[in-house]
């Protein structure tokens, strides 16, 4: 699943020049960005922000915090903390403003006017991230700080090593020369992320499979078609039934259709994406990128881009990550070929003369739980409408951590779909404001994730609040019935749910703190919420018929549980062969002859991939690596994994799965301190010793 955290503070300082245009006329008094925002707890005012709004906002972020960024590199006295290290973190307070909403709009709403606007931009807000980083003077002093920081405050230290480690990755050291070549490549891969990203939202829009005879719906259930008469609908084809390759309309058809050939259809229609050879074609794009990526690694005195990526994750290097997944990889190669071949005999025995391939495997799976533990997961759905899901992740988060939920009904929202909370502490003082917005729509990215419209931090002694939003793409609802979920959706909720929290209770001064958590890291807090959704425990206080509100039978329950290791080949499998395509591109040396499906095949016969199985992203759709920030870092899930399993086993170890006192030692130690504890440092205050990877394979049923 995508999930984006909040993003580090220096990755918004990317603003935006606007000297290639001409004049612009835009009115700046009505422009909300220059005004105090007077909304409840300070959130953006949505309603009043339009489009052409972003531009000479962006702009005068700029030209804001140039001036503060000279008047940082050019004082004339000596260089403290306060006067270099403290002043560039609260600089570009009208930039972060802006660029916050502008960049979750560009995911969460938006349009071609604001996607052209992005790319447009997109260099010259490169540009003048790296007028920051690269300066010089500011970096000197900079450095000063940083050779005498033993005399400051723990909190001052630790900013003060992040701050000059950002600008020494980001090319401080380098000669002139060189940093001009950095430049350059900086702003071509602005450019280039977008455009892959843009890619795979056209093909997966352009795919659409209308299927308009009752025949073509043998085998799925009323409410998969009714959805898809409804989709069809909303897109003006009323009488007929549309399909999608946004995985809540693929997923089922895949799992119920009995139509080999339009099973094959939807997902080719999926896994094509960024690979037909049009003007959305992903290939070129991903040897430009690689190139690029390790030329900058090379500059920047790494070996290859994986290296440079880990040097600050808590892996370190690429060896320890191969080394993760490799064991992991051994444990779960055989579980999945096992799998497959369950499922050929089914193929054999029911008479089907063909080989089981990429599109059959949710079908076939799907048929074998239901044969082996009489589960299907439509019959689960009802027991977990949104409503009731969202009521029991809140009274998780009320069990462990006393913090309550209090819904805004008078808040400025960006899209009529999404709604907002205040998020109230255990003392019952404010703590955040939580955005939630459900269901897919064609302005929205696909995926779902977590973000921030402000983080925590204190500025002038006053303690500002988080805005966080979590944004999920799930099955919307349904005629007279609600959204109801399936166990996907319910873990993704969890997910980001957990994203959410590490966000809420973020206890740092300075706002780089605030987002600096390693990649690898950074799964921790998301994953280990998705321990408590399934346990039969916590399903007891959610899980209710949204129509009877009859709590879910113990039967079921037993199902669930005895089901919970079903397919964890396939799952384990799919993903790390996604992790390990990932790692082999960025810690290639030499890019000269890349040719990506090639690559892609080769990489995968190396490993020994089934053929029945495609990794979870081919290269032409894989968003988080040539379009998100996890390039290197897609093995960050299992890594984290090793962490949250490790973590909530000691919650079960405890006797008690909603333990008040770990939960707060697990607020304290893991979601608090940011940037201000090493990654492993912050394990080992939590559970006493360094992470074990037994509880993972007990946890996926491969050992
Ligand atoms: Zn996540």
């Amino acid at each position: 699943m995508k999930s984006t955290f909040i993003f580090p503070v220096m990755t918004i300082i990317i603003l935006f020049s606007m000297s290639a245009c001409g004049p612009n006329k835009t009115d700046l008094s009505d422009n909300p960005f220059f005004s105090e925002w007077n909304t409840p707890f300070g959130v953006p005012p949505f309603d009043k922000i339009k489009f052409e709004h972003y531009q000479p906002a962006l702009e005068e972020g700029m030209k804001q915090q140039k001036a503060e960024i000279d008047s940082i590199a050019n004082n004339t006295e000596a260089p403290t903390f306060e006067n270099t290290v403290a002043a560039l973190d609260a600089s570009g307070e009208l930039l972060s403003k802006v660029s916050s909403v502008f960049f979750n709009m560009l995911s969460a709403n938006t349009s071609d006017s604001l996607q052209q606007l992005a790319q447009d931009m997109a260099p010259a807000m490169t540009q003048h991230s790296d007028d920051i980083m690269l300066n010089g003077k500011l970096f000197e002093r900079i450095k000063t700080v940083y050779d005498s920081r033993e005399s400051l405050d723990y909190e001052a230290q630790k900013l003060t090593e992040i701050t000059y480690t950002d600008f020494v990755r980001s090319g401080a050291l380098l000669n002139d020369k060189d940093k001009k070549r950095l430049r350059e490549v900086n702003e071509k891969l602005a450019v280039l992320d977008l455009q892959f990203g843009d890619h795979v939202m056209a093909d997966n829009n352009a795919f659409q499979m209308v299927l308009e005879k009752e025949d073509d719906l043998v085998g799925l259930p009323q409410s998969v078609i009714d959805g898809a008469a409804q989709l069809a609908e909303e897109n003006g084809i009323s009488g007929k039934w549309l399909f999608t390759a946004d995985k809540p309309s693929m997923i089922p058809f895949l799992q119920y259709s009995d139509r080999r050939d339009l099973r094959e259809k939807i997902y080719r229609g999926y896994f094509m994406r960024g690979d037909y050879g049009n003007e959305n074609d992903n290939k070129d794009l991903i040897v430009q990128i690689v190139s690029l990526r390790l030329e900058r690694a090379n500059l920047l005195g790494y070996e290859n881009h994986a290296s440079f990526i880990l040097d600050r994750n808590m892996s370190k290097n690429p060896e320890n990550v191969y080394d993760l997944l490799m064991k992991i990889w051994d444990a779960a190669l055989p579980v999945a070929k096992t799998e497959a071949a369950d499922m050929q005999k089914m193929i054999d025995a029911e008479g089907g003369d063909f080989e089981l391939a990429t599109w059959d495997w949710w079908y076939y799976s799907e048929k074998i739980r239901k044969e082996k533990y009489d589960l299907d997961e439509e019959m689960l759905r009802p027991y977990f409408s949104l409503e009731n899901v969202r009521e029991g992740i809140f009274l998780l988060s009320n069990k462990l951590y006393g913090i309550t939920f209090k819904k805004i009904e008078d808040i400025p929202v960006y899209h009529p779909d999404a709604y907002a909370y205040e998020v109230l502490d255990n003392d019952g003082s404010h703590l955040a404001v939580l955005y939630m917005d459900f269901h897919p729509r064609a302005s929205k990215q696909g995926g779902a994730w977590c973000t921030s419209y402000r983080d925590q931090h204190v500025s002038n002694g006053k303690n500002i609040t988080p805005v966080v939003s979590i944004v999920m793409n799930f099955t919307s609802p349904n005629g007279d019935s609600p959204a109801l979920l399936n166990l996907d959706e319910v873990l993704t909720f969890f997910h980001e749910f957990g994203h959410a929290l590490h966000g809420f209770f973020s206890d740092v001064t300075y706002k780089r703190l605030s987002g600096f958590v390693p990649r690898d890291f950074v799964e921790l807090p998301s994953q280990v919420m998705e321990h408590w959704a399934l346990h039969p425990e916590m399903l007891k206080l959610y899980a209710k018929h949204y129509e009877t509100g009859e709590v879910i039978p113990d039967e079921l329950i037993k199902k669930i549980e005895e089901s919970s290791h079903f397919n964890q080949g396939f799952a384990t499998v799919e993903y790390l062969a996604a992790s390990l395509l990932d790692m082999d591109y960025h810690t290639l040396t030499d890019v000269s002859d890349l040719d990506v499906i090639e690559f892609e095949n080769s990489a995968m016969k190396k490993i020994g991939l089934i053929k029945e199985i495609l990794p979870r992203y081919r290269s032409t759709y894989f968003n988080h690596i040539f379009s998100g920030g996890y390039s290197a870092g897609y093995y960050s899930y299992i890594w984290s994994e090793v962490l949250d399993s490790d973590v909530f086993e000691a919650f079960v170890e405890s006797g008690d799965i909603f333990n008040k006192e770990l939960a707060a030692k697990f607020r304290k130690e893991i979601l608090a301190p940011g940037g201000l504890q090493d990654a492993l440092d912050m394990f080992v205050n939590f559970r006493g010793r360094e992470p074990q990877v037994d509880a993972l394979l007990r946890n996926r049923g491969l050992k």
